[in-house]
C-alpha cells in the first residue's frame, strides 16, 4: 500500500526499540518511574506531578486527559526533555534522560521529538514552507533539501498551495497542519502533542485529528497528545487521566 506520508517508517523508531528490548525485554519507548515535578515560586511549592508512573509502547497513540492544571503539560515537557523532574526516572527511545550531557540533550530534543502546541508557534517571518524546513536545517542539512523535503509534508497535510504563504495569512487548521509537518520532517521517534486541536474549530479539529490518526495508522508513529476535548480523545488507543497530578487508576 503507498504510505500517506514520505519516506519509509522511522528507522529510529525500531533503533530505539531495539535498545530497549536488548536492555530489559521489552517494548516500551517512553518510561516514566516514579516522577514528580515540583514548582518552586517562593516559599510556594506547587506539585505539578506526583509519583507518576507511565509506560508507552512503541507505536502507541496515547492521549492525556484532565481538567487544567493537573500535569499535562509537565509530563510532555518532562517527556520532551524540556525540563527536568524533580525525582524519578525518564527514560525515552532508550535514554534516560537525566544521563544526557547538555549538548546530548539538545540533540535527544531536535533529533527524537517532534511538538506540536496548541498556538502552533509558527516563526510570523517565515513562510509555512520556510516554517516546516527549519528542523532539517538546525540538523545540518541544506536549504535546498530541507526546502524539498518540506513541500513533500506540506503536500501530504494538504498544504502544497499554501506553502508561499505567512502564518498569519492562513487559517487556524492550515497553521496546525503545517505545525504537524514541521514536528514531523526530522522523523522524530515520539511526537508530542500538547492541546493541539485547543484553538481549533469543531471540523478544523476533526481534519487535524484525522491526520494525527492516519499517522499513526499508515507509519506507526507513536504519539502522546494532551487533550482535555473527549471528541479528540477518542482518536486515541488509550487514555491515561490525570488529577492534581496523579495518574488515576
Ligand atoms: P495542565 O497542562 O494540565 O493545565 P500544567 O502541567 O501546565 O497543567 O500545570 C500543573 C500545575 O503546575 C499547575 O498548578 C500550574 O500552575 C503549575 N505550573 C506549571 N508550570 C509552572 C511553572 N513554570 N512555575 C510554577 N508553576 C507551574
Ligand atoms: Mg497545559
Amino acid at each position: 500500500m503507498q504510505s500517506r506520508f514520505p519516506g519509509p517508517h522511522p528507522g529510529r523508531i525500531r533503533e530505539a526499540t531495539r535498545l530497549r528490548q536488548d536492555r530489559e525485554g521489552e517494548m516500551a519507548l517512553i518510561e516514566l518511574t516514579g516522577v514528580s515535578k515540583v514548582y518552586r515560586r517562593g516559599e510556594v511549592e506547587i506539585a505539578a506531578l506526583r509519583q507518576v508512573d507511565l509506560s508507552v509502547a512503541a507505536g502507541e497513540f496515547v492521549a492525556v486527559t484532565g481538567k487544567s492544571g493537573c500535569g499535562k503539560s509537565t509530563l510532555l515537557h518532562l517527556i520532551g526533555g524540556l525540563e527536568a523532574p524533580s525525582r524519578g526516572r525518564v527514560v525515552v527511545a532508550g535514554r534516560d534522560l537525566a544521563s544526557l550531557g547538555e549538548r546530548q540533550l539538545t540533540e535527544f530534543r531536535r533529533d527524537l521529538v517532534g511538538v506540536v502546541f496548541q498556538s502552533f508557534n509558527l516563526l510570523p517571518l517565515l513562510t509555512l514552507e520556510e516554517n516546516v524546513a527549519l528542523p532539517r536545517v538546525l540538523q545540518g542539512v541544506s536549504y535546498a533539501r530541507a526546502a524539498a523535503e518540506a513541500r513533500e509534508w506540506l503536500a501530504q497535510v494538504g498544504l502544497t498551495d499554501r506553502r508561499h504563504h505567512k502564518p498569519h495569512q492562513v487559517s487556524g487548521g492550515e497553521m496546525q497542519r503545517a505545525a504537524l509537518a514541521r514536528a514531523l520532517i526530522n522523523r522524530p521517534a515520539v511526537l508530542l502533542a500538547d492541546e493541539p486541536t485547543g484553538n481549533l474549530d469543531h471540523a478544523t479539529s476533526r481534519q487535524v485529528m484525522e491526520l494525527f490518526a492516519a499517522l499513526h495508522r499508515k507509519e506507526g508513529q507513536t504519539i502522546v497528545m494532551v487533550t482535555h476535548a473527549p471528541e479528540a480523545a477518542a482518536y486515541a488507543q488509550r487514555e491515561v487521566r490525570l488529577r492534581d497530578g496523579r495518574v488515576m487508576a
